[in-house]
């Protein structure tokens, strides 16, 4: 339902962080410009489970008010909520790029059989059902990075790329002729696959995140050596690799990164599978979306390389052909989900695998507290897997380079950009600790105006 010109009176243009605020995930934002109600990002709040219980409560607001909705990106702490929102009622416009709506849809479908797995042990209904995705995505309108799109005569929005995972956007509102940003993720650039963040140099209002908001990288330029050098350790000593990878981007760029080994001949014929059907899916659509790929990437592809591609390559989208994984004579390379062995086929080759000094766990992302993946890296010498304790004799390495989020110093640099028409910065999307960190960092070296908002706070905008 659009406001009546009563409501707009009474509207104030603001920003309530509703989710994302003191915390890394569950982002979700209001802004209100001119009496119209626009969310951006509906996210998943994650922790130990794939699903935490605050989840399953009402929105805060009634769903049914909200005229627009972006989804800066594919990732569930951004998207993950959505249909639920549908299912209370929203009936606007959802918006983003078509790579993030065609991401969505398939993080959706693995969502629901999650969900509804989690809701037989718990007897409650799930948080959404198949239904619920259908209409969301009936209600999604794509739009292309670049093109301008009016909402109303006074607002018009931009999608810029944030060079974080495959389509994801950093969203520009302009109102009164002011502009105010969105970043939702930043990828830490310049990346394997993706092309750079893209400059904002004329924001008024910026939201920000700050997952990295206290640190910066370290170990970027040694990442593709240290994955090499996993590689050629396994093979000399005729183990098994297994690498718990996310579904949407470290995959894929392991994959290129592999097959560039494969093609300057540094890899033996060593079997790699990928043995995740999410990560399978997710593949086959960044190989629908190589234009939005770096221009050296996209220069191999048109000189006839199928990145994704390689002869001894294998994905195993069957249970069967997963299990028949393990007939396979090391060595051999396994990448599967989750990330964090919170779940997904990787906790059967744990399983089958950690107990074998030969083998190695390779760690190639942030390994949440609580999590599987976090105990083994923290030293556990037994762990318990599916019911079953495990011997961890295998090697256990971390490579910390692959991080798809700006660092400390790159957050300021890209703040920076904006200097010379910032008026406020709102650093969310981080632990507080984090966030805290950037706003002082912003003051001290930018001498900009940061805050870093509680969640539930309404800021109002003087546009
Ligand atoms: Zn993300």
């Amino acid at each position: 339902m659009k406001p009546n010109t009563e409501q707009k009176k009474v509207l104030k243009n603001s920003i309530t962080f509703f989710g994302g605020a003191g915390t890394v995930t569950g982002a979700n934002f209001l802004l209100t410009l001119g009496g119209v109600r626009i969310l951006v990002d509906c996210g998943l709040t994650q922790g130990e489970k794939y699903c935490d219980r605050c989840n399953y409560e009402p929105f805060p607001y009634d769903a049914s008010q909200v005229d627009y909705l972006f989804a800066t990106h594919a990732h569930a702490d951004h998207i993950g909520l959505i249909p639920k929102l549908v299912r209370e009622g929203f009936r606007g416009t959802i918006i983003s790029t078509p790579a993030t709506r065609d991401l969505s849809g398939t993080m959706f479908s693995d969502a629901i059989r999650i969900l509804a797995r989690e809701a037989q042990y718990s007897g409650e209904d799930p948080l959404y059902e198949s239904e619920d995705v259908r209409k969301t995505l009936s209600l999604w309108k794509e739009v292309e990075y670049h093109t301008a799109l009016e909402l109303t005569p006074d607002i018009s929005i931009r999608l810029k790329d944030a060079g974080h995972i495959l389509g994801s956007a950093m969203i520009e509102f302009t109102y009164n002729r002011k502009k105010i940003v969105f970043t939702g993720d930043l990828g830490n650039s310049p990346s394997p696959l993706l092309r750079d963040t893209e400059d904002i140099t004329d924001a008024e209002y910026m939201v920000i995140e700050s997952v990295y908001g206290d640190r910066n990288h370290e170990g970027r330029e040694q990442r593709i050596e240290m994955l090499q050098r996993a590689i050629t350790d396994i093979s000399a000593r005729r183990g098994t690799l297994m690498i718990p990878s996310f579904s949407i981007q470290r995959t894929q760029v392991l994959l290129y990164l592999i097959n560039n080994f494969v093609e300057d001949g540094v890899l033996q014929k060593i079997p790699v599978f990928l043995d995740s059907p999410l990560a399978i899916k997710v593949t086959d659509i960044f190989k629908r979306y190589t234009h939005l790929l770096n221009k050296e990437v996209q220069d191999e592809i048109k000189g006839g390389d199928d990145i994704f591609d390689f002869p001894q390559f294998k994905d195993t989208k069957k249970v069967s052909e997963s299990k028949a994984i393990l007939k396979v004579p090391s060595p051999k390379i396994i990448i599967a989900g989750s990330g964090m062995s919170s779940g997904g086929r990787i906790l059967h080759h744990e399983k089958q695998n950690l107990s074998d000094p030969k083998n190695m766990l390779l760690l190639v992302g942030y390994q949440a507290v609580g999590t599987l993946g976090r105990l083994i890296q923290d030293g556990a010498k037994e762990v318990t897997i599916n019911g079953e304790s495990v011997r961890v004799k295998a090697e256990i390495r971390t490579i910390n380079g692959f991080s798809a989020h700006k660092d400390s110093d790159h957050l300021i640099e890209f703040v920076e950009k904006s200097h010379m028409s910032i008026k406020k910065v709102f650093v969310a999307m981080g632990e507080p600790k984090s966030s805290l960190f950037l706003v002082q960092r912003l003051r001290d070296y930018l001498g900009v105006n940061a805050v870093s908002p509680e969640k539930g706070e309404v800021i109002e905008l003087d546009i």
